[in-house]
């Protein structure tokens, strides 16, 4: 099939690259023109595991290429996928300005018979706003289809999910319509689910505040476990084995940040609202997050009270493992508040300390490694849980940290383990490691 994908960031460059792959031919638009400058030369925007060699080996074989011209990648396909950016808008509702404007080019360009497809993530209701956008901006009718195709792959795993995901949800206004995407996705024999439109469009949203809400429950109870002196890990384990639990999503920690959790619950939220419904629940769910980087900073300074002229090192600014992603990262709330409360923050990360100089503060210092950021370091502030974290060689950490401070906000290490090596560990619903 011939495939237009438009918006080439994390969602769209990874489904352009992968429905390439799968032997269709992919155009990616993209209206940043250095961004497209750079893939063409085979430069990639965003770290993802797996995904240059797929785009170096597509692209050589000719089914995927990259270009500003919508209009041009409009008329050469049969499907148009849009992947632009959602961002929050004011007061929690999304902001769709970028789908308008793509939705307004499509009918101004189209040609002949179109499936139009959402996967942005965006609020029931918008596939008909899609629809009318198209409609208005024809410059003669032509039919066409609005479907949902909400996506749910995970930055860090992208390639993985798009190639395996738990479901491919199909949001189509008839079977017919259904089929086309069916067939798109045949190749990759997952399960799919045929529904109408509002309701692929709310199983998106439905599902990221199901999981958001599993991890505000893990660290209020966490918050509890820490007043009551008991271990919030074990306690989880032992939910989580509960089969109509189930262990994902219920560590306790620094809380959810990222482009999708935080925006989409303030969006289903403002979405309740629009319909007269008080969404108590969700709200309760995004309290409990906004609270996890103020309480983890507030460990510190009670510790080590003062902060001021203290070193700290920050491990991981990445709002997750596995991604140079910082938006809504929470080591941006928890920099800002050491140096607010006087403390020298040294950075480290494995892939993101380049966008973290866009973000952070000029007065933080970053490093090479673990190891350059612990030297003469107070104390080690984990933020984000790396692999390489779990697996760093502690004792040579504390011999060139000035105190053996540890706090851990994602419980990578073991409480026991720590106390064997010296250090002074405080970590997330534990007791903490105190000098003998
Ligand atoms: P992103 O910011 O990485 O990429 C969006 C791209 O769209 C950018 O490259 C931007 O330049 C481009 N764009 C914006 N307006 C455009 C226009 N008018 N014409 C052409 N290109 C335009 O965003 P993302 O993380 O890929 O997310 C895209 C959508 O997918 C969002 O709705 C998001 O909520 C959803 N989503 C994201 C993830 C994720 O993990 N990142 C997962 C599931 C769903």
């Amino acid at each position: 099939m011939n495939i237009c994908v438009v918006g080439t960031g994390y969602v769209g460059l990874v489904t352009g690259a992968v429905f390439a792959d799968l032997g269709n031919e992919v155009t990616c638009v993209d209206n940043q023109s250095d961004k497209i400058a750079a893939l063409r030369a085979g430069h990639m925007p965003l770290y993802e595991p797996g995904l240059e060699e797929m785009v170096v080996r597509t692209v050589a074989d000719g089914r995927l290429d990259f270009t500003e011209d919508l209009v041009g990648g409009v008329r050469r396909s049969d499907i148009v996928f849009i992947t632009v950016g959602t961002p929050p808008g004011d007061g929690g509702q999304t902001d769709l300005s970028a789908v308008e404007a793509v939705a307004r080019t499509i009918g101004q360009a189209m040609e002949r018979y179109l499936v139009v497809v959402n996967k942005s993530t965006v609020p029931v209701g918008t596939g008909d706003f899609v629809r009318e956008v198209i409609e208005r901006h024809q410059a003669r009718p032509i039919p066409f289809d609005v479907v949902s195709n909400p996506e749910f792959l995970r930055e860090g795993s992208a390639i993985e999910d798009t190639l395996r995901p738990d479901r491919i949800v199909i949001g189509a206004p008839s079977q017919q319509v259904a089929m086309t995407l069916l067939e798109l996705y045949a190749p990759l024999e997952r399960p799919m689910i045929i529904t109408d439109v509002p309701s692929a469009e709310m199983i998106k949203y439905a599902s990221n505040a199901f999981l958001a809400t599993k991890i505000s429950f893990a660290n209020a109870i966490a918050n509890l476990c820490e007043l009551a002196g008991a271990d919030v890990t074990q306690v989880m384990k032992g939910m989580g084995l509960d089969a109509r639990i189930g262990p994902a999503f219920l560590a306790a920690g620094l809380g959810y940040g990222g482009s999708c959790f935080p925006k989409d619950t303030d969006s289903l939220i403002h979405t309740a609202s629009t319909f007269g419904s008080d969404f108590v629940l969700l709200r309760a769910v995004v309290e409990i997050n906004r609270g996890r980087a103020a309480h983890f900073v507030e460990a510190i300074r009670k510790a080590l009270s003062p902060l001021d002229g203290k070193i700290i090192a920050v491990l991981g600014v990445a709002f997750k493992p596995n991604t140079d992603d910082m938006r809504e990262a929470k080591s941006i709330e928890v920099v800002s508040e050491l140096l607010r409360l006087g403390a020298t923050v040294r950075a480290y990360d494995p892939v993101a300390l380049d966008n973290a100089r866009e973000v952070f503060p000029a007065s933080v210092t970053y490093c090479a490694s673990a190891h350059e950021a612990a030297a003469g370091a107070d104390a080690i502030a984990l933020v984000t849980e790396w692999n390489e974290f779990k697996f760093l060689n502690l004792d040579r950490v504390r011999q060139v940290m000035r105190r053996p401070v540890i706090f851990d906000g994602r419980n990578v290490w073991e409480p026991e383990r720590m106390r064997r090596l010296g250090f002074e560990y405080h970590s997330i619903g534990r007791k903490p490691i105190l000098p003998a």
